[in-house]
C-alpha cells in the first residue's frame, strides 16, 4: 500500500467510528495527506526512506504542535496554537510520518479514565459504555480502534501504561529523560515521560527508537543513544528467555485486584518459565507509600507548572464580572472559568503541601518515601533483570463509577505509579481477556533506568 492509501484508510476509519468512541479532538486531515504524498513521491524518486515513513500516527494532546490547536483537554487553551513543535513531533515530520490528530486526555492529564476532559470523554472501543483509561484515554481508544496504528502518550503515573492494559494496548513508559520532554505540556516535570502507544511490542520498539535519544533542549535528557530495542523485540520474539530472571512483586497483587486479571497474569508466568525464564519473588515494601507520595509530588510539582495559565500568556482570557481590572482578577476569573474541578483540586493540594508550615510534613516526607522506592528497585534488580506485575487493579469500569470518589480513581495507579518515582521503564502489554466480563487486562514490564532493551526482549516474547 501507499502512504496516502495508509493515512486515507485511517482517516476513513476515524470518519467511521470516531463519532462514537471520541478518541480524537482534532483532525488533521489535508496536512496528514500531504505528508503521505511527499512520501510516496519521495519513494516513487527512490530516495532512502526512514522504516516508518508513510505510516501515520496519532499525538496526545498534552504535546505541542504547530499547525494543529493544543489543548491539554482543558478549556484553559481552547483555540490556543503552539509557536514550535515538540522535539517528538519534529522527529515524526523527519520520520515522514503523517500526524493524523490530536487526541483527547484527562484535562491536564490529570486522571485514570478521560473522564476529566473539558472536552467529554472518550469511549473504550471494547465496550463504549466503559472508560478507555487515562490520561491518554485517546491515544488508547485510537490505537485499539484501529483508528490510528501508532500514538504518542505520555505517562507521570501511569496514562500510557494503564490505558494500554484496559484497551488491549502496548504502551511504553521510557526511562526518565529517554525521551526528550521539550514541547511536552509539563504536569510533573520529574514525573513526565513521552511514550509509544501500538499493537505489538517491535511497532513500539520502531516508534521509541524514532522518538528516543538526546535532546539538548530538555536538561534532563540522557546522553544515550536510543538503538538496540528493535533488535531486541526481535530477538525476544523468537520466544527463548533462557537465563532470564523475572521478579513477580509480592506486593503487586492479589487483595484488591479482580480475580480475572490475576488468573491471566499466573498464566502469563506460566507461559514464560515455559520459554525458559526463572521466576523469582521479590519484595518491595515502600510501594504501599507509592501512591500517597505520589498524590503529594505530583500536585506539588503541577501548581508550580500550572501557574504559567494565567490569562495573560496563554489561551482562555476570562474578565471578573464587575469590579477593578487587577491582574489578580482576571488570572482568577480566567483560572475559575478554564480549569476544571480536578484540575483546581490538584492545584490545591499541591499549594498547601508546599506551604511554609507544611512543607517538610508533606513534600519533605513524599520525597523521602521516593528514595526508598528506589532503594527498593535496586534490591529487586539485584534479584531480577525485569520485573513483572499486573499493570492495573481491574479491567475498564463503566463512566460514572468512580468520579464522585478521588481516592477510588487514584487507586488504578498503585501498580504504574512506582517506576515514574524512581525513574525507570515500564511497558504494559495486552494480557488476555478477564473470565468475568470479557474485557482486556494488562500485564506490566519493569525494567532498571536504561535498560528499556529488556522491556522489548521480554514483551515480545509473550505476544
Ligand atoms: N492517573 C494518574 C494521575 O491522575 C496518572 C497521570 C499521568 O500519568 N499523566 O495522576
Amino acid at each position: 500500500v501507499s502512504s496516502v492509501e495508509a493515512t486515507q484508510a485511517h482517516l476513513d476509519r476515524i470518519a467511521e467510528v470516531d463519532g462514537g468512541i471520541h478518541a480524537f479532538l482534532h483532525i488533521n486531515t489535508s496536512e496528514a495527506l500531504t505528508v503521505a504524498r511527499e512520501v510516496d513521491q519521495k519513494r516513487a524518486a527512490g530516495e532512502e526512506l526512514h522504516h516508518l515513513a508513510g505510516v501515520p500516527i496519532a499525538v496526545k494532546d498534552m504535546i505541542v504542535t504547530v499547525g494543529q490547536p493544543t489543548t491539554a483537554g482543558s478549556k484553559i487553551l481552547e483555540g490556543w496554537h503552539s509557536p514550535y513543535d515538540a522535539t517528538v513531533v519534529q522527529k515524526l515530520r523527519a520520520a515522514g510520518m503523517p500526524i493524523l490528530g490530536k487526541t483527547n486526555l484527562d484535562e491536564f492529564a490529570m486522571g485514570s479514565s478521560t473522564e476529566h476532559s473539558a472536552y467529554g470523554p472518550t469511549r473504550n472501543p471494547w465496550d463504549l459504555e466503559r472508560i478507555p483509561g487515562g490520561s491518554g484515554g485517546g491515544s488508547a481508544a485510537a490505537v485499539a480502534a484501529f483508528e490510528a496504528p501508532l500514538a504518542l502518550g505520555t505517562d507521570t503515573g501511569g496514562s500510557i501504561r494503564q490505558p494500554g492494559a484496559v484497551t488491549g494496548t502496548v504502551g511504553v513508559k521510557p526511562t526518565y529523560g529517554g525521551v526528550s520532554r521539550y514541547g511536552a505540556i509539563a504536569l510533573a516535570s520529574s514525573l513526565d515521560q513521552i511514550g509509544p502507544v501500538s499493537r505489538t511490542v517491535l511497532d513500539a520498539a520502531l516508534l521509541h527508537e524514532v522518538i528516543g535519544g538526546h535532546d539538548p533542549k530538555d536538561s534532563t535528557s540522557l546522553t544515550d543513544p536510543c538503538t538496540g530495542l528493535v533488535d531486541a523485540a526481535r530477538q525476544g520474539a523468537l520466544g527463548d528467555l533462557t537465563g532470564v530472571k523475572l521478579g513477580v512483586i509480592k506486593e503487586l497483587g492479589g487483595e484488591g485486584y479482580q480475580a480475572g486479571v490475576e488468573a491471566r497474569f499466573q498464566e502469563s508466568l506460566e507461559l514464560f518459565r515455559s520459554a525458559g525464564a526463572e521466576i523469582v519473588e521479590v519484595s518491595c515494601p515502600s510501594f504501599s507509600y507509592a501512591l500517597a507520595a505520589y498524590y503529594l509530588i505530583l500536585p506539588s510539582e503541577a501548581s508550580s507548572n500550572l501557574a504559567k495559565f494565567d490569562g495573560v500568556r496563554f489561551g482562555l482570557r476570562a474578565l471578573p464580572e464587575d469590579g477593578p481590572l487587577t491582574i489578580e482578577r482576571v488570572m482568577g476569573a480566567t483560572r475559575a472559568a478554564g480549569f476544571g474541578p480536578e484540575v483546581k483540586r490538584r492545584i490545591i493540594l499541591g499549594v498547601y503541601a508546599l506551604s511554609a508550615g507544611y512543607y517538610d510534613a508533606y513534600y519533605g516526607s513524599a520525597q523521602k518515601v521516593r528514595t526508598l522506592i528506589q532503594r527498593d528497585f535496586d534490591a529487586a534488580f539485584s534479584q531480577a533483570d525485569v520485573l513483572v506485575s499486573p499493570t492495573a487493579p481491574t479491567t475498564a469500569f463503566k463512566f460514572g463509577e468512580k468520579t464522585a470518589d478521588p481516592l477510588a480513581m487514584y487507586l488504578n495507579d498503585v501498580a504504574t505509579i512506582p517506576a515514574n518515582l524512581a525513574g525507570v521503564p515500564g511497558m504494559s502489554l495486552p494480557n488476555g481477556l478477564a473470565d468475568e466480563d470479557g474485557l482486556p487486562s494488562g500485564i506490566q514490564l519493569l525494567a532498571p533506568a536504561r535498560q528499556d532493551v529488556r522491556l522489548y526482549r521480554v514483551g515480545a516474547a509473550l505476544e
